[in-house]
């Protein structure tokens, strides 16, 4: 069944004033210099070379030799550090691999990793991933302390709709029940019925009983839940910056190639998900889209419309091993949700989980 209908912030004749910005990153506040830890020494040696060479072992077909010693000492003081502080690391797939197979304590999609945290004796959580996903283990781990190394890791798709954007939507369409994928803000998944993610959006959808449903924010989701359904579905005009050209559950990619093993594999996602899974399984050939270096053909054909496979997301790279230190040295930027606000998103999320599979 095709789109019923697609709505954008345009639609509406009151646009939502202040629409989120990115804010500047603020400086070290005088309450987390007084919790400061001391820097550590970041001197590469042969002492770091020893402390982390097994961890060079997991990503050294993916990290070269002349890059390590750059990271090492950020990964050795990073691992000192979080067992001071007592703190879990958590980074999404699209984290870089130093990150995902150096730092970190659980890695996975942002879903996965806000449930994972909930099974943690942790009670600090230091998430590697972006803004929305610190706030879904926020909402819920209500209880421990969420820290966001850059809070101004954003992402396009979630900043596309505000919660009074919802409420527009159902004052236009009253008594239709709203879905919203997970890459939402607090506030958004506070206003809505149910949440869902790419892998169970259908089967959301349709526990809901209902002839229309309002499916937001990435309208490519919506389309193709709509091809999937007779319900009818009504869109809002978001999209990843990043996946605009393709769809899938990072999830499943990872499963499938575990599963299936291939030879060789083109990963056509978030570049920094086919170096992590590289480096897992390197008895796969994952073939790099940037090797296929279309720029040189660009430059020689610049009227053929290159599709490039090749994709980073800005709003995760903003994650790096210097401010994963600092935020365990400063214990900053802290995630905060209105209690409120946070009761009622944390319905729509445990909704979704407590649908049976
Ligand atoms: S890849 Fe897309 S959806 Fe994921 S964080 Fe980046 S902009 Fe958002």
């Amino acid at each position: 069944m095709p789109i019923a209908g697609i709505f954008g912030p345009d639609d509406f004749e009151n646009p939502v004033p202040g629409r989120p910005v990115t804010p500047a990153r603020r400086r070290v506040s005088a309450a987390e210099q007084a919790r400061a830890l001391p820097t550590p020494s970041l001197e590469w040696s042969p002492e770091v070379e020893r402390a982390t060479a097994h961890l060079y072992e997991r990503v050294k077909n993916v990290i070269s030799p002349v890059e390590w010693p750059f990271m090492a000492p950020y990964v050795k003081a990073i691992n000192e550090l979080k067992k001071v502080r007592g703190a879990v690391i958590l980074a999404h797939n699209y984290q870089t691999p130093e990150i995902f197979h150096c730092v970190a304590d659980i890695g996975g999609d942002s879903l996965q990793l806000a449930i994972e945290a909930t099974k943690v004796k942790s009670d600090i959580i230091v998430q590697c991933g972006v803004h929305f996903m610190a706030e879904t283990s926020k909402i819920l781990n209500p209880h421990k302390t969420v820290l966001i190394p850059d809070s101004r890791a954003g992402c396009s798709l979630a900043s596309s709709i505000t919660a009074a954007d919802v409420r527009l939507l159902r004052q236009r369409f009253p008594g239709v029940p709203v879905v919203a994928y997970v890459n939402t803000s607090a506030d958004v998944k506070a206003e809505i019925d149910i949440c869902c993610t790419s892998s169970n959006a259908v089967q959301v959808v349709e526990s809901l009983n209902a002839p229309t449903v309002i499916f937001l924010p990435d309208q490519y989701l919506a389309k193709y839940v709509a091809s999937k359904t007779k319900v009818k579905i009504i869109a809002w005009k978001g999209a990843c910056e990043v996946h605009e050209r393709f769809t899938g559950s990072t999830a499943h990619m990872i499963n499938w190639v575990r599963t299936n093993r291939p030879k060789r594999v083109v990963m056509i996602t978030e570049c920094s998900m086919a170096d992590n899974v590289q480096a897992e399984l390197p008895d796969v050939e994952m073939v790099r889209p940037c090797n296929l270096c279309p720029d040189n053909v660009q430059a020689e054909l610049p009227d053929v419309e290159m599709v490039r496979p090749c994709n980073l997301c800005p709003h995760m790279k903003r994650i790096t091993l210097p401010k994963i230190l600092d935020s365990l040295i400063y214990l900053r930027e802290e995630v905060t949700i209105d209690p409120a606000i946070a009761a009622k998103a944390r319905r729509s999320v445990e909704r979704m989980l407590n649908l049976k599979n």
